[in-house]
């Protein structure tokens, strides 16, 4: 079973520390910055040994480099082929969806999801879903680079996973996003239901993020 730690960084951005239950060996998803990840793996005994990146924000990806200078460059850092990530050292070709494996974690499905950017991508271990700025709470990223076509087609891949997935944002937007749907389609029952399950102090922001 995949074990998921969260380490809130910057503002609101989510970051997800995986390990297998029967390993100590982790790896971080989206490192924007170094010193959270490295301050929380001291209250643990996880060992990390690889970085996971869906996309190249710098939000997403600003840690790599001192993460290596930390763990003496052994990390494996995984991400897209396509995009400008210093650091990547598993460089990752998907044209949709891939398996692969990957040491101390097992099979890891690996799909294509622009829209948010050109090259993002989307790991699933298990039933855990990591989409990066694809998919959040009650919204999807913002276009930067990929069309309104490519992103509703890269929801529809994610959609095709079994309603006991969970998923692992990068961010924070759930309030925003409900408002923002809210104020679109204000009679939805699902949107009202949920809306008065969330916090309406928590994240304000405005969805339009990096
Ligand atoms: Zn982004």
């Amino acid at each position: 079973m995949l074990n998921v730690h969260t380490i809130p960084a910057f503002n609101d951005n989510y970051l997800w520390l995986v390990h297998q239950s029967t390993s100590q060996d982790a790896y971080i998803v989206d490192p924007g910055c170094a010193q959270t990840v490295i301050d929380y793996l001291a209250t643990t005994n996880l060992n990390l040994v690889g970085i996971l990146i869906t996309h190249h924000h710098s939000d997403h990806t600003g840690g790599i480099e001192q993460l290596q200078q930390h763990f003496n460059h052994t990390l494996a850092v995984y991400g897209p082929s396509n995009e400008h990530i210093k650091g990547i050292t598993q460089p990752l070709t998907i044209s949709t969806q891939d398996t692969i494996t990957i040491p101390s974690l097992g099979l890891v499905q690996i799909m294509s999801v622009p829209g948010h950017t050109l090259g993002h991508i989307a790991y699933y271990i298990d039933n855990k879903l990591f989409c990066g700025d694809t998919l959040f709470s009650g919204g999807c990223g913002r276009l930067f680079e990929g069309t309104p076509e490519q992103m509703l087609q890269s929801l529809k891949v994610l959609c095709r996973f079994p309603d006991n997935t969970q998923v692992y944002c990068a961010h924070e937007y759930t309030r925003a996003n409900l408002d923002f749907a809210l104020h679109v389609d204000p009679t939805n029952p699902d949107l009202i239901e949920y809306s008065a399950k969330v916090n309406p102090i928590t994240c304000k922001k405005h969805p339009f993020h990096t």
